[in-house]
């Protein structure tokens, strides 16, 4: 049997007073996914544990049939596995973003959208910094987004899952201070983020960046470090061999420890410009592998018009989707003997708030063996009526395969 899920990152909702009370969903027309709506069920699932920050991290976690209070580490793990780092037992990897701090303020957590060339000089610095002490490597990634790893070398770390830290995202202009690390092996991290700020206050490319009117990288900020999860194998705990299809790293980085092929597709911006129909391409393509019998296509357009606050902009997002891949999609799969199809976000992002959201999710699947309920389209009204809920959203994943 050939499996599809599409994730329209994002795209749950409220009612807005510009669509008339409609959802996003709703508004949207949407003939596809009202079509999968119809031939199976439609319903609910929580993929964020309210104890857990809402994101796709977590959020697809859920929907691929993992429970994230079990197997979620942190973010950079999963970011280290998209680069292909792998990390032992006891590595652990740690996000070192290059900020700009000024008057002890967060001044910007991507120090101005930092150039990735100037972005690895200052990486070879630290590294060069840190050459006396064997566990620490610097791995230059895009941009301000880099990587620390800890390599234990039979040395425990001083890290547990104890050790906080925080997002420099969510601190924009606020004082560092009361967010730097705490916890266990704080003072490392604490230390190597000091020792950072005379390095790069000296460095030639900062220097050329002032001169040139754009802002400096004046320290590096360490966050979201963990292990490496635990994952069994998607294909040992569902029996069927994945691929995914996405622009987001971490998802990346999920996809390659769950052992699924990571396919890039052209074009894939992770942006309201992503070319929809290419991705709906390669997602035929990949699902008719005989070597893949379980595809994810995962669309960040809708969670982005979210962010921004963009109304239409979503209900447009969506629409595409509908049409380029979610449509082509299941055409191909009716011609395809037995199949199955899911759609369902990994967390709503409310346009009201222009942030990711704790809640239900609406879903609908249909396929070989799946009775429809009688849903006439899909959106949150229809899911919330349906009477199917999955509190714990890594269970809807063992009913969409196996069920
Ligand atoms: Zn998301």
């Amino acid at each position: 049997m050939k499996f599809a899920l599409v994730i329209p990152d994002g795209v749950a909702d409220e009612p807005q007073p510009l669509l008339h009370g409609k959802t996003p969903l709703e508004a949207a027309n949407i003939p596809h996914m009202d079509e999968v709506a119809r031939l199976g069920i439609v319903g609910q699932t929580d993929n964020v544990p309210a104890s857990m920050p809402s994101g796709s991290d977590v959020g697809t976690m859920s929907l691929f049939g993992y429970s994230p209070l079990e197997f979620h580490t942190g973010r950079a793990p999963l970011e280290a596995a998209a680069q292909g780092i792998e990390l032992n037992a006891g590595d652990w990897a740690v996000r070192c973003n290059l900020v700009n701090v000024t008057d002890e303020r967060m001044t910007s957590f991507t120090a101005g959208q930092y150039p990735s060339d100037a972005a690895k000089e200052l990486l070879t610095v630290l590294q060069r910094s840190q050459c006396g002490d064997s566990h620490w490597k610097f791995h230059a990634g895009v941009s301000y987004r880099n990587l620390l790893i800890y390599r234990s070398r039979g040395v425990a770390a001083p890290f547990s899952k104890e050790t906080q830290s925080t997002p420099p995202h969510d601190i924009t202009d606020q004082e560092i201070t009361p967010y730097l690390p705490t916890g266990p092996g704080a003072d490392v991290l604490r230390e190597l983020m000091n020792e950072s700020r005379p390095l790069f206050a000296q460095a030639a490319v900062n220097q050329q960046r002032i001169q040139n009117g754009q802002l400096p990288a004046t320290q590096i900020w360490l966050w979201g470090l963990g292990q490496r999860p635990a994952f069994i194998p998607f294909e040992e705990r569902f029996g069927v061999r994945g691929a995914v299809i996405t622009a987001v790293d971490l998802l990346r980085g999920i996809g390659r420890l769950l052992g699924w092929q990571i396919v890039e597709v052209p074009g894939a911006t992770g942006y309201l410009d992503t070319d929809y129909a290419a991705k709906g391409k390669y997602a035929i393509e990949t699902l008719s592998r005989p070597d893949v019998d379980f595809v994810v296509v995962h669309v960040e357009a809708t969670d982005e018009a979210s962010h921004e606050g963009g109304v239409h902009e979503k209900v447009h997002a969506v629409e595409q989707i509908d049409k380029h891949i979610v449509g082509p999609l299941h055409s191909w799969l009716k011609t395809q003997g037995e199949y199955r199809i899911l759609v369902c976000p990994d967390h709503p992002t409310f346009l009201r708030t222009r942030t990711h959201s704790h809640g239900f999710c609406p879903f609908a699947m249909c396929g070989t063996g799946l009775k429809s309920g009688g849903a006439t389209g899909y959106g949150e009204t229809a899911a919330a009526k349906s009477g199917h809920v999955f509190p714990s959203g890594w269970d809807l994943m063992g009913r969409f395969v196996k069920g």
